[in-house]
């Protein structure tokens, strides 16, 4: 299937009502300018599109299954529907637009791709492009988290990028961010800084939803070709939002489709620094160069965030995303560690499916929601679980009769 790139929002300037925009330094502003443009033309450009619709098919192995998760559906009630991002290459819905941002990157003349990574995935999604369309990789890290996620720096490794530790402040997420942006501005001519969801300046937040909305053009026809209707509901799990737009973006002007996007709560919603809450807790405020809500501490600064699953941690949100709360379109929900960990175990046993633990956020909500009602529910399972199993048995192994 091929994409059709044509959408109201953002308006030219990347806003989506008051949200998104482009607040950076002068000199990226003439790259993002640059990229608008590239990116303008190649969407419309036939090459592009079916050289883009041809990796998708045979190199992602689009399009992903639709499946109808029978037995949950009969313990909760509703009807649950599963749509299979976790079976693409590389495990997860990022290699969508990975292979999007390296195509353009490509023809735009840029010799490498930079990005940070907190846990890897990301890092990993575009090692995979870049080596596939030939291209360096330097893919920044925290120190912390490089140790800590030994799996994916080897894989990116292996695949020919280069891993750089932030070494400085805490030395995770937002530190990698730093040094990419740094490292960004020092060269912003012959690398590209591929950001890793519907997030950053404009036109990333578009640009990024284009390429994943693939996954809600696809279910959209799977779901009506399996029942004849469309869902009355559909759930995404909301890091930085690109999985959960990538799904919606196909059913906004329906207005029968209710959307629920699905936050996470972490270990205590009530307390700042425990949970990644940004539409939940949040309020509007500029940071990494765009207007979203976002989670600040005292002095304005992003917060603080913790959340079970690294790659829901982040204290602000696509703007797009923003925008869609505040005109009532989607809902959004947030999910606790316990209730993320037992929707794992709940989908691992009685379906034969190990989500990651952010998508097991969305499956957790949709059960909540199949308790409630009767309809349908078409869930994202966003990624594959394989990358969670050491941690989830250290830490909730036993809880679950699993000796260690
Ligand atoms: C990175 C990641 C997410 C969160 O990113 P979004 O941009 O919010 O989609 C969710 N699920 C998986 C499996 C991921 O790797």
């Amino acid at each position: 299937m091929e994409n059709t790139f044509e959408h109201d929002l953002p308006n030219k300037e990347g806003f989506f009502g008051e949200y998104g925009g482009s607040f950076i330094p002068p000199e990226l502003q003439a790259v993002m300018d640059e990229i608008t443009q590239a990116y303008l033309d190649i969407r419309e450009d036939p090459d592009f599109r079916s050289e883009l619709a041809s990796l998708y098919k045979h190199y992602v192995g689009r399009p992903s299954p639709l499946f109808h998760a029978k037995r949950l559906s009969e313990v909760y009630g509703a009807d649950i529907y599963l749509k299979r991002e976790d079976l693409n290459h590389t495990g997860a819905h990022k290699i969508n637009h990975c292979l999007g941002e390296a195509l353009l990157a490509k023809k735009m003349g840029k010799k490498k791709l930079i990005a940070e990574t907190g846990a890897g995935q990301h890092g990993v999604a575009l090692a995979t492009a870049a080596a596939l369309v030939g291209m360096e990789c330097d893919i920044y890290m925290g120190e912390v988290d490089i140790a800590k996620e030994h799996p994916n720096v080897v894989r990116m490794k292996i695949l020919g990028a280069n891993v750089i530790a932030a070494t400085h402040g805490r030395k995770t997420l937002k530190e990698a961010v730093d040094a990419a942006f740094e490292a960004y501005l020092k060269d912003p001519v012959t690398q590209i800084y591929a950001i890793g969801s519907v997030v950053g300046p404009h036109p990333f937040p578009m640009m990024v939803r284009d390429f994943q909305s693939i996954i809600g053009n696809e279910a959209k026809q799977q779901f009506q070709e399996m029942t004849g209707r469309l869902p009355d509901n559909l759930v995404a799990c909301v890091g930085g939002g690109s999985n959960a737009m990538g799904l919606f973006d196909a059913f906004l002007a329906e207005e029968t489709v209710a959307m629920w996007g699905v936050e996470p709560a972490g270990r205590d919603l009530t307390q700042d620094g425990e949970h990644a809450a940004t539409m939940t807790k949040g309020q509007p405020g500029v940071m990494h160069g765009f207007n979203s809500y976002m989670l600040k501490d005292d002095q304005g600064e992003p917060m603080e965030v913790y959340s079970v699953a690294s790659g829901l941690d982040y204290p602000s949100v696509g703007p797009q995303h923003s925008y869609l709360k505040d005109i009532g379109r989607v809902n959004y929900e947030s999910i606790s560690d316990e209730e993320a960990i037992s929707a794992f175990f709940e989908l691992s046993r009685r379906e034969g499916i190990i989500p990651a633990i952010e998508s097991a956020h969305a499956v957790a909500y949709a059960l909540k929601l199949a308790e409630q009602q009767k309809g349908s529910i078409l869930v994202n399972l966003s990624g594959r679980g394989d990358k969670d199993i050491d941690f989830v048995v250290e830490h909730y192994g036993q809880q679950y009769g699993i000796e260690g």
